[in-house]
């Protein structure tokens, strides 16, 4: 059976561009443009092809990854997008509705013209909310609103979600599935096969420090299963302390480390 890892970027890092926020949790999800590409430039070269999610969900046997951007930073258009053009990649970028247009973020121009390309658009929530903490009227904003406008911008209907944080829960997700999303994806450290419920694909973070090896056995599905427990320990705490109280722990943290 194919399995494919789907890879979860964020912003880019560009020489003289200032990244739209700074904090160490952050910045370790931010790739300088040259490492997206020499990873970009890997696949090409090993013979595995970059598809969007609407794409990856057909499951070929060729090799292939699936690419995903959160967030709707401005880079997914001025880097990103003529990378995976160049190379023939396609990929889903899911925006956060309520940061389009303002400063670092896409313009609803450049989110057309990465729909005109052949990308695929999804959402990533109207505020950055994580789903988890919210009341039904939140999850209305977060998942409904936000797709509708994004649906504005376009002129035609999205059908791919991805929540803020990886954070999500059951009511999160029928939320998702009333409001006509076909899949939901998280971060939870594992590739996805025709079995895996399409409300809860499984993505792999890509961290500032990966190495190339790494990067190879993430696309090859080898040793994901590392990963997993560790991040299924970091949820473990999560849900123990609070959101909220985690990304402060977290964020001291960060700082104290080297
Ligand atoms: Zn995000």
């Amino acid at each position: 059976m194919a399995r494919i890892t789907f890879l979860m970027y964020h912003e880019l890092e560009l020489a003289g561009r200032k990244l739209c926020q700074s904090e160490p949790g952050y910045v370790r999800y931010i790739l300088p443009l040259e490492t997206f590409r020499s990873q970009m430039e890997w696949l090409k070269h090993s013979g595995v092809r970059g598809l969007s999610v609407g794409e990856a969900l057909r499951f070929p046997t060729e090799p292939s990854v699936c690419i995903t951007f959160d967030d709707g930073c401005e880079t997914d258009w001025i880097a990103a997008a003529p990378v995976l053009r160049e190379l023939g990649f396609y990929a889903t970028f899911y925006l956060t509705a309520g940061f389009l247009g303002t400063p670092g973020y896409l313009s609803a121009e450049q989110v057309r013209a990465l729909d005109a390309q052949g990308f695929e658009i999804g959402c990533h929530s109207m505020t950055h909310a994580y789903l988890s903490d919210l009341p039904e009227t939140g999850l209305q904003r977060e998942i409904v609103d936000a797709k509708t406008k994004i649906e504005q911008i376009l002129g035609h209907a999205i059908e791919h979600f991805s929540c803020p944080g990886g954070r999500y829960n059951q009511r999160a997700l029928a939320m998702a599935r009333r409001a006509g999303f076909k899949t939901v994806a998280n971060s939870e450290f594992h590739a996805n096969d025709s079995s895996t419920s399409t409300l809860e694909l499984g993505r792999v973070a890509m961290l500032r420090d990966l190495s190339i090896a790494h990067f190879s056995a993430i696309c090859q599905d080898r040793g994901l299963w590392k990963k997993r427990l560790e991040h299924q320990a970091r949820r473990g705490v999560q849900r123990l302390v609070g959101n909220r109280a985690y990304d402060w722990l977290r964020a001291i943290l960060l700082r104290e480390s080297p």
